[in-house]
């Protein structure tokens, strides 16, 4: 999907569950649409204060947590980062390759991941609230560029 694909499925999403998605919101959105992996807070803060110089790390962090309640983002907790997900559906479990490289990370979405964690932690006696497997390496690409060398 494109930027602006992704842009008209979020809006109509927003419709959908009576959320606001105000112009500060979509413009975050549109930043992390455009990135190929995860984006820091102050990052996204730096490209936000480019067009509103009054833009404050609150801001962003208002904004970041509507996306991810939304769930249109993952935030990438080994990377204090921030990913767009294109499933735009608030229940699913997402699993994240991150590459160490170049950033870039791929989102899966595997229920037999999910269903053995579910297990492994209910043989433990474990309730999970919440999850998000993140897995690092290197990416078909970065894989490429250091056979290369
Ligand atoms: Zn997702
Ligand atoms: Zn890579």
């Amino acid at each position: 999907m494109t930027e602006s694909q992704l842009l008209k499925q979020a809006r109509a999403v927003c419709l959908e569950n009576g959320a606001r998605f105000t112009p500060v919101r979509e413009q975050v959105f549109s930043f992390l649409a455009a990135a190929p992996g995860a984006v820091g807070a102050y990052d996204l803060l730096n490209q936000l204060q480019a067009v509103d110089a009054k833009a404050k790390p609150p801001t962003i962090y208002r904004a970041l947590d509507f996306l991810i309640e939304q769930g249109f983002v993952h935030k990438v907790e080994s990377q204090n980062a921030y990913v767009l997900c294109s499933h735009f559906s608030k229940q699913h479990k997402a699993q994240l390759l991150i590459c160490d490289s170049c950033g870039f990370v791929k989102e899966i979405d595997n229920k037999t991941i999910h269903q053995a964690l579910l297990e492994a932690a209910d043989n433990n006696g474990f309730e999970i609230q919440k999850q998000t497997v993140e897995v690092h390496g290197l990416c078909s690409n970065c894989q490429s560029a250091a056979a290369d060398q």
